[in-house]
């Protein structure tokens, strides 16, 4: 079975044609800049790097120009469209409507406009992204899977806010997580390494990037997770506050005359490690300026570290105990001294770091000590083997 993996953003569409009787990656792509003039298309396969510049006016015209190259004799890996049998849609957010992936129909796509009242900048480009595929191929049947749907396990105590319960009630206003898909893939990927059931683990799963979260995992479900009813909660990330007082949004808000939608902005994309550091919102990039002498840079790193901590101690106290922590996404995968100095304290929690061990990059590793009652690994992320996993299975019901 043949799967295409597609994953819509505001102007941009990553995609992975699967062959799903090996898991083997037969091309992979991505198109920028949909709607300007100039658009890049890059796509690759069998080692081979193909680059388009030309304008590409929305997402159907992307989708047609990645199927078209897809299907070329040159940069080609099928002969026909036909070869397709199932498209995977990554969603972002699922609201409570989905906890778990699920066969698209017009009912589910009125459900995904529902939902986009959570995620008004990620729900709309997803739902043009399936809608485009729809029209074009209309006979291969399309799966959506949610980043939203592997935290629908956790318990009202920890879904549920301080506020009014009509709220909840009436605007869906709950903690929702996102990151699941990366969650769920290190879930079941951890357990594989370590030769155990994830029925029998407590996993505490981080996934540092440019956004990131932690998710309290435990018997293979999600019981709590750091992000909230958007991903603007948790630790500070790239460009975002993460947890703040409440009242500060009022605050600021009132003293610089700001509306919503500013201070919305100044909260995702002006603040975290760009706003503290006034440098960058790239981890590599703050590293340099930290090394350099750079004061705010080491505060911005030295805030990202200790608020990683402690929410990981935060989420063993949730689960009663952790058997093992895992490291995900760029900064977790690649963040050597990233990792040394989040784990720095953590041997209260039977958690130490093996320094040589941990001298790793972008590759599943123990790198904790044999000492180390708690485990701590890194296991590189893999959503787009978990959306075409789930389409598979849907569609082979
Ligand atoms: P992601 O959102 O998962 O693509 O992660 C992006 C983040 O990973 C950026 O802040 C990068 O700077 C960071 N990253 C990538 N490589 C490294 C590295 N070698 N050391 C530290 N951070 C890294």
């Amino acid at each position: 079975m043949i799967v295409l993996v597609v994953n819509c953003g505001s102007s941009s569409l990553k995609y992975q044609l699967v062959n799903m009787d090996n898991e083997e990656v037969m091309a992979k792509g991505l198109v920028e800049k949909i709607t300007l003039p100039d658009a890049r298309l890059t796509h690759k396969w069998n080692g081979r790097k193909k680059e388009i510049v030309q304008p590409i006016p929305d997402h159907k015209v992307a989708v047609k120009l990645v199927l078209d190259l897809l299907t070329d004799p040159e940069a080609g890996v099928i002969k026909s469209m036909k070869e397709i049998d199932a498209v995977g849609h990554r969603v972002v957010h699922g609201g409570e409507e989905f906890a778990s992936s699920t066969l698209i129909t017009d009912e589910v796509m009125k459900a995904l406009e529902r939902c986009s009242a959570f995620a008004p900048l990620h729900n709309p480009p997803n739902i043009i992204g399936i809608k485009a595929c729809r029209a074009i191929m209309p006979e291969v049947p399309q799966v959506g899977v949610f980043d939203t749907s592997f935290h629908q396990t956790m318990p009202p105590e920890a879904y549920m806010y301080g506020l009014p319960y009509e709220l909840y009630k009436e605007d869906g206003i709950r903690r929702y997580g996102f990151h699941g898909t990366s969650h769920r893939y290190v879930a079941d990927r951890i357990a594989e390494v370590m030769g155990v059931k994830k029925e029998d683990l407590r996993i505490i799963s981080c996934h540092l990037g440019n956004g990131s979260s932690l998710a309290a995992i435990k018997g293979g479900r999600s019981i709590d997770t750091t992000m909230g009813f958007t991903p603007l909660a948790g630790m500070l990330m790239g460009t975002r506050c993460g947890d703040i007082d409440p009242a500060i949004v009022c605050t600021v808000m009132d003293k610089h005359n700001l509306s919503a939608q500013e201070m919305d902005t100044l909260m995702n994309k002006k603040s975290g490690v760009l706003g503290i550091s006034g440098v960058s919102s790239d981890f590599r990039d703050l590293g340099e300026a930290a090394a350099a002498g750079n004061e705010r840079a080491r505060l911005a790193l030295d805030m990202f570290h200790y608020q990683v901590r402690k929410l990981i101690g935060a989420l063993a106290a949730a689960m009663g105990g952790v058997d093992v922590i895992t490291f995900t996404a760029g900064v977790g995968e690649n963040g050597i001294e990233d990792r040394v100095a989040i784990c720095e304290g953590l041997e209260y929690m039977g958690a130490e770091l093996d320094a040589e061990r941990n001298n790793v990059r972008g590759k599943d590793a123990l790198i904790s000590t044999d000492d180390s009652a708690c485990k701590v690994y890194v296991i590189p992320t893999n959503e787009e083997i978990m959306i075409a996993r789930d389409t598979k299975d849907i569609v082979s019901r």
